[in-house]
This record gives C-alpha cells, sequence and structure tokens, in this order.
C-alpha cells in the first residue's frame, strides 16, 4: 500500500520520543536507522510494541553499508553481519533491510562480483522472508547513480531484491529523472525523498548535514516523485533528511513539519497526475483544496504603554490617523488609506500576554481569503489548530492558527463578509486617513536559523505562499540569509531572515525581542521624498546612513546629481535592476526591536538586498551611539 513513512534519523531525541512524535504528527509507518537502536535503553523487542502501541509499521531497517565486492576474509565477515542484522530485524518485526552502495577501498571494480554477492544475500534473506533494498550513495565507490544500483538489481535478478530510490542522491548527481519511470515497480525495494538547499559542496557533507524535506530546499523533488509513481510502485515513501538544525529542534516540530512538506508533495503530485490524464494516488488523506490569500486586512500591536505612547507618536508621524476606539476595550484603530493598524493596550488578554513576553511589537495579522473558512479547514489538516476565544483586535471572534513565535495569524473572508465586521465594536471618530502611503510592501521575520525551514514549511503549507531563491548577505557580525516567501497574488510578501554570528542584527533583535518575530513592517508608497519631508516635519527620526554609501552608489549608478542630492539629504537608499528603480528608508529603531521601512517602487520587484549591509551596518551605528 501507498504511504508515507519518516526514518528516524530524521530527528532527534531519544528514539522513544521520536516515535511518540512521529505518531502525533499522523504517520503510520517509520524506518528505523541502526543508531537509534545503540543508543536506546530497551531491547529492539520493546522498540517494536512501542511501534505498535502507537500504530506505527516499522517498514525497514537501515542502513547495511559497504557489502558487495569485498575480498576475503572480508566477504565472509559481511554475510555474518547481514545474519546479526537479520536477527535484529526479527526482534523488530519489520522484514525491510536497506543497503547502500559501497564506499570501501577495499571493494573490487567488478560488476559481476558485486551481483553475485546482492543475490547470495538475497537467497539468504528469502530464507527468513526478508527483502532487501539496495541504494546508490552519491559518494559510492563505484555505484554512484541509480543506473547503477538497478543494473546490479537486474544482473541479481532475485526477486526479494530491489533498488532504493532516494531523491537526494539522485538529485545530487543531477541523474536523469524522466526514465525512472520505466523500472518495473517489482524491482523497486523503497522510495526515499528529501531536499537540499541549491548550493555548491560536495555531496556527502551536503547530506549528512543540510538534507531538508521537500518544498525546503531547491531539488527537483515533485519530478522526481512523478517519474516514480508512473511505475506503478505501491509501497512506502519514506523522508529520511540527515540535518543538523533538524536534530537540534524538538522532534515534535520536525514529524509536524515532515508530514506537512509530504502532504503538499502528495497534493502537487495528484494535480500535476491529472493534467497528464492520470489517476490520483491519494497518498494518505486529502487536504481540502486551497483558498487563496486576498490581501492583508489589518495588523495589530500590542502595546506596553497606557499613557504617553511614543509606538503612536510614530505612527502618527507616519502619516496614520486614529480613526475609531474601541466601545469598551483600550483598543484603537489606525488608518491611512486602506491600512489598517489596531493598537491593543488592554491589560488583560491575548495581545497582553504577547506583550509582557516580547514588550511593544507586533502581536497580529489579519488576512483576508476567499475562502476563510475552507483556508482554515486546510490550515488543521495541516496540523495548525484553530485558536478561539478572547482574540481580535478588541476581542472579536476571528478565527486564527498561531504564527510565528506564538503571534496569531486570523483567517477572514471578504470586507462585506460575515466574518470581517471585526470593527463594528469600534466608535468611528472620522472616516479622514489620507496620506502617502497605500500598501503593506512586506514583512521581515527575524528568526533563529534552527526555525527558518519549520517556518518556511509553515507558510508554505499551511498559507500557501510560495519561495523566492535564497539571498546571502553581509552583516557587521558574521552572515545574513534572507528568503523571500510570498502570496501568489503578491500582497503577502515576508522575507525570512536568519543569521549566523553571536552579535548580528538579527541575533540582537531575537535578544532584544525574547524570541524571533516581525522586525520590520514595510509600506510603500507613490512619492517617498514628499513623504519623508512630511514625516520629518511631523518628528519621525530616519535611520542615518553614512556619506559614503552615496559615494558608493554615485560610482555604481548613473543617477542625476540633483536626486543623488536629495536621497543623501534624507537618508534614502536606492537600487535598480533591468525591470526598475526602487527607493526605501528606514525608520529609527523603536525600543531596539522594531522599525519601519517605506519603499517607492517604479516597476523593481525585489527588496533592496544590496542595500541591507549598510542599513545593518547604520543600525549597529545607531545602537553604539545609543550606548547599547
Ligand atoms: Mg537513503
Ligand atoms: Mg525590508
Amino acid at each position: 500500500m501507498l504511504r508515507w513513512s519518516i526514518a528516524t534519523v530524521s530527528m532527534g531525541g531519544t528514539l522513544e520520543a521520536k516515535l511518540a512524535a512521529v505518531a502525533r504528527a499522523g504517520f503510520r509507518a517509520v524506518e528505523i536507522f541502526e543508531n537509534d537502536l545503540t543508543f536506546f535503553s530497551g531491547k529492539p523487542r520493546d522498540v517494536r510494541a512501542r511501534a505498535e502501541d502507537l500504530g506505527l509499521e516499522i517498514i525497514g531497517l537501515q542502513p547495511m553499508r559497504d557489502f558487495e565486492g569485498m575480498p576475503e576474509p572480508l566477504r565472509s565477515r559481511n554475510f555474518d553481519r547481514a545474519e546479526r542484522k537479520f536477527d535484529l530485524m526479527e526482534e523488530l518485526g519489520t522484514r525491510f533491510l536497506g543497503m547502500c552502495s559501497s564506499t570501501s577501498e577495499d571493494a573490487a571494480p567488478d560488476v559481476e562480483r558485486a551481483a553475485a554477492d546482492l543475490a547470495d544475500l538475497a537467497d539468504r534473506a528469502a530464507q527468513r522472508g526478508f527483502r532487501l533494498g539496495y541504494e546508490a550513495l552519491a559518494w559510492g565507490r563505484y555505484v554512484k547513480d541509480w543506473m547503477q544500483a538497478y543494473e546490479l538489481v537486474c544482473l541479481a535478478d532475485r526477486p526479494n531484491l530491489g533498488v532504493v530510490l532516494d531523491s537526494f542522491h539522485i538529485c545530487v548527481n543531477k541523474n536523469p529523472l524522466a526514465p525512472l519511470a520505466d523500472i518495473p515497480a517489482s524491482r523497486i525495494g523503497l522510495v526515499q525523498l528529501s531536499d537540499a538547499p541549491g548550493i555548491l559542496m560536495d555531496p556527502m557533507s551536503l547530506s549528512r548535514h543540510h538534507r531538508c524535506f521537500p518544498g525546503q530546499g531547491d531539488h527537483p523533488v515533485a519530478e522526481f516523485l512523478d517519474a516514480v509513481m508512473k511505475t506503478g510502485y505501491n509501497g512506502p515513501v519514506s523522508l529520511e533528511a540527515f540535518n543538523d538544525q533538524f536534530r537540534g529542534a524538538p522532534a515534535a516540530q520536525i514529524a509536524r513539519d515532515g508530514m506537512r512538506a509530504l502532504q503538499i508533495a502528495g497534493e502537487t503530485l495528484d494535480r500535476t497526475r491529472v493534467e497528464q490524464g492520470l489517476p490520483a494516488l491519494h497518498i494518505g488523506a486529502d487536504l481540502p483544496s486551497a483558498s487563496r490569500i486576498r490581501g492583508i486586512e489589518f495588523v495589530e500591536f500590542a502595546s506596553a504603554s497606557s499613557g504617553p505612547d511614543s509606538f503612536v507618536d510614530l505612527l502618527q508621524g507616519l502619516g496614520f490617523v486614529r480613526v475609531a476606539r474601541h466601545r469598551s476595550k483600550d483598543v484603537d484603530l489606525y488608518r491611512q488609506n486602506g491600512l489598517n493598524i489596531v493598537v491593543n493596550r488592554e491589560q488583560e488578554g491575548f495581545a497582553y500576554s504577547f506583550q509582557l513576553l516580547h514588550g511593544t511589537s507586533m502581536c497580529a495579522l489579519g488576512l483576508r481569503f476567499d475562502n476563510p473558512e475552507a483556508a482554515l479547514e486546510r490550515a488543521n489538516a495541516l496540523g495548525a489548530p484553530t485558536y478561539f476565544g478572547r482574540i481580535g483586535p478588541g476581542e472579536a471572534l476571528i478565527p486564527a492558527v498561531a504564527g510565528i513565535e506564538n503571534s496569531l495569524i486570523y483567517f477572514m473572508g471578504e470586507r462585506d463578509g460575515p466574518r470581517s465586521n471585526w470593527d463594528r465594536d469600534f466608535v468611528f471618530e472620522t472616516q479622514e486617513a489620507n496620506g502617502l502611503l497605500t500598501t503593506f510592501d512586506h514583512f521581515s521575520n527575524v528568526l533563529r536559523r534552527s526555525e527558518f525551514l519549520s517556518w518556511m514549511t509553515f507558510y508554505k503549507s499551511v498559507l500557501g505562499l510560495v519561495n523566492d531563491p535564497q539571498v546571502e548577505v553581509a552583516d557587521p557580525y558574521g552572515a545574513f540569509y534572507s528568503r523571500v516567501i510570498r502570496s501568489p497574488d503578491g500582497s503577502v510578501r515576508i522575507p525570512l531572515n536568519i543569521a549566523d554570528g553571536g552579535s548580528t542584527a538579527v541575533s540582537r533583535f531575537i535578544d532584544a525581542f525574547g524570541g524571533s518575530g516581525v522586525q520590520h513592517i514595510a509600506l510603500e508608497t507613490g512619492d517617498l521624498f514628499t513623504f519623508v519631508e512630511q514625516a520629518v516635519a511631523r518628528g519621525v527620526k530616519f535611520l542615518d546612513i553614512p556619506d559614503n554609501y552615496y559615494d558608493d552608489l554615485s560610482s555604481r549608478f548613473d543617477i542625476e546629481p540633483a536626486l543623488l542630492a536629495r536621497m543623501r539629504a534624507l537618508d534614502i537608499l536606492y537600487d535598480r535592476n533591468k525591470t526598475g528603480e526602487f527607493f526605501q528608508i528606514y525608520t529609527a529603531t523603536f525600543e531596539n526591536r522594531f522599525f519601519f521601512e517605506v519603499v517607492e517602487r517604479r516597476g523593481y520587484d525585489l527588496f533592496g538586498a544590496a542595500n541591507t549591509p549598510v542599513r545593518l551596518a547604520a543600525q549597529v551605528a545607531e545602537q553604539e551611539r545609543a550606548g547599547m
């Protein structure tokens, strides 16, 4: 039967914790990596009992390494080693052993010999009712590609011996994918899935430290799965990711991310198959259909202050107008054109708790969906439960799911729908809120490195966002990585930023914020220069950009001197690409934690990553001036 599985090596922690996490994430099948047994305090049969209690089938044991093509006495010793693995399989109650191609210098470059060894071992396994799978390691001594592994399996020609098709080894060696479809299903022992970032690194290091789940990297995993499933293969499809960050994270989180990644992979596979006139396979349960994001209804800030409020001063300086107050709560609505910012100063409830943990900060995001009920159902099916209760600006009852650092993402309908009247408990003082800011351009999330892939999978699966390629820039104190994800309509765009290095800007933000979070909100205007002049007149302080930046800019781009002088005077940053020009400015950092960015786009669709180093350096200088 086709089913999802996960290898225990993909997670950290004890074997018991891994099995519990795997079952809780909805898996019914698991592959046991032998190292996990070595560190397990009980007997292998205890693992079997535990798995049975949890409703998990152990689909296989792995790996058997460096087996084929060895000279005597190593050859005989290998057969003895295999018998011990068979005993272990008996105790575990599994019928399948995963073998990988030899990396040993003692192995002979002799295809016939290697095939004969595999055939002999398959015959021994058959006596005990076991099956073998043979996998090409990308760095194997002689067998590196699936075509070679398949050739050996065909030469050995045993009914209980199949090839293991592992997407990592196949994609990292850029093996052809389409011909996989021609392998007879009976010759496939197991299918394994993982992804990896498209970075240049030797395949073994990439494999051992940086494998990730489908959709988190750059490998053509969907194409691989589509080709393999055309064979008619009908067994388990198992996630196998070796990743240092995964092993350092809670097993429950990784197992849930793995299941989310597989659910999306299964949905993508079936969509592709239906387009090709093939039947859908429904591996695992079908997801409720996706609903589209239509825009941002509001952003909510939890504010610490009940008296004079420098955050509100900043909002007003940026041209936001308080248009309404809540009937009974200490909650205000600030507006500018279609942009709504709710400021929640209640001394109890969700926003208050959030503020206690993080200080004045963005605690919620209200998203409009074309079908919020369907969107929520899908989020639930992807392991993101609904939060009801006393939440919502002024505690209107709006269903939500937990976003980054337990901030909330509200699922709302179009403005005239029944769920969108969140502002009906507000008493409006004015409807006049015109200014130069027109759109929420993007929200940056700064993340601990260990959370990066997890949130990427959350946004891509639960909210249906898609990702751009990864960007790397220099931070004054380390490296900084950024990956932008966006809704298909472009209304929600989130650069996910992570940093390596103890005192990078991102690390310092995480320290100041007490966790990951939204570090800046970028707002769009059609006229940045006029906007900045007005905001300065209203008392807004912008980030001081060093003069050298403008000297460098004039050497990189041909810019009219008068325009350059104006940018220099106002601290406006600039970028240009094939499609257009970009102007951006940052406010001074609010409470060492948060800032606004304002952008003007003239046909430019990126985020000014070339300016990030100067922004980070300017923020460090700002902190040093403030004596932090
Ligand atoms: Mg593998
Ligand atoms: Mg930005």
